[in-house]
């Protein structure tokens, strides 16, 4: 058990497993005495980091930490406070809403990384590429469950910029469709970990659809954060 165990592997994605030393599993001792070969935990994390990877966000996920989150005013404070409140004990959903700049897909993005940490499988979409792709798939049922399924399984969810339509647009039944599609199935499983930023405060998305937005209302109770109100500063540096 242990020369296995010893044993270096050869995962090569860029994580380096101090645990398994990249072979992805280990030869572990179960209560009954057994030897059974078993998954490493990072094998979990490996898998966000792909889908991660795909989506453009892993640039971000060095970039955007809890750490590198700049502190000058209190909401800002508050902002951290809560997001390091989800991420040590992630339960419910988190919604962030804010103009660009606020820093909502920095406080969301370093709460992901958190919890690939923790071995959480977690997948990253940004709303309007992923909403065009589904309403062009509308009448093709088998790549349209394709594309919302693996969403819908994902332990943990970031959809970043939600009901981000068009300069002066508001989001169309297609697009509220699909958001209860995604959001219902979500919901109807609560252990499901949904993270959104938006520009959109709540109650707004409640006024465009009220199925949609009491659904993110009763999963967040206290993790809905409204930042509109604050300026938007540094614009460029954080978004
Ligand atoms: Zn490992």
């Amino acid at each position: 058990m242990e020369i296995f165990n010893a044993q270096p592997g050869t995962l090569d994605d860029g994580y380096d497993c101090p645990l398994c030393l990249n072979r992805g599993d280990s030869m572990i001792l179960t209560d009954d005495g057994e030897i059974r070969c078993a998954p490493c935990p990072c094998m979990a994390k490996r898998k966000s980091i792909r889908y991660i990877q795909r989506s453009g966000l892993s640039e971000l996920l060095t970039r955007y930490t809890l750490d590198s989150w700049k502190c000058r005013e209190p909401w800002q404070k508050n902002l951290l406070e809560t997001a390091l409140r989800y991420a040590r004990n992630p339960e419910g959903w988190m919604y962030l809403a804010g103009r660009p700049g606020t820093g909502k897909t920095h406080i969301c993005t370093a709460v992901c990384g958190l919890l690939m940490d923790k071995g959480l499988e977690t997948r990253y979409m940004l709303w309007r590429d992923v909403s065009v792709k589904a309403k062009a798939l509308v009448n093709d049922y088998d790549r349209y469950e394709e594309l919302l399924q693996p969403l819908i399984e994902s332990p943990v969810l970031y959809i970043d910029d939600f009901f981000k339509a068009g300069k002066g647009k508001e989001p169309t039944e297609a697009d509220v469709s699909f958001a209860f599609q995604l959001l219902n199935n979500r919901y109807n499983d609560s252990r499901k970990l949904t993270l959104i930023s938006s520009e959109l405060p709540l109650e707004t998305v409640l006024d465009i659809d009220e199925s949609v937005g009491s659904r993110i209302y009763q999963r967040t109770e206290g993790r809905y954060m409204n930042l509109t109100h604050y300026a938007n500063w540094r614009l460029g540096d954080m978004t």
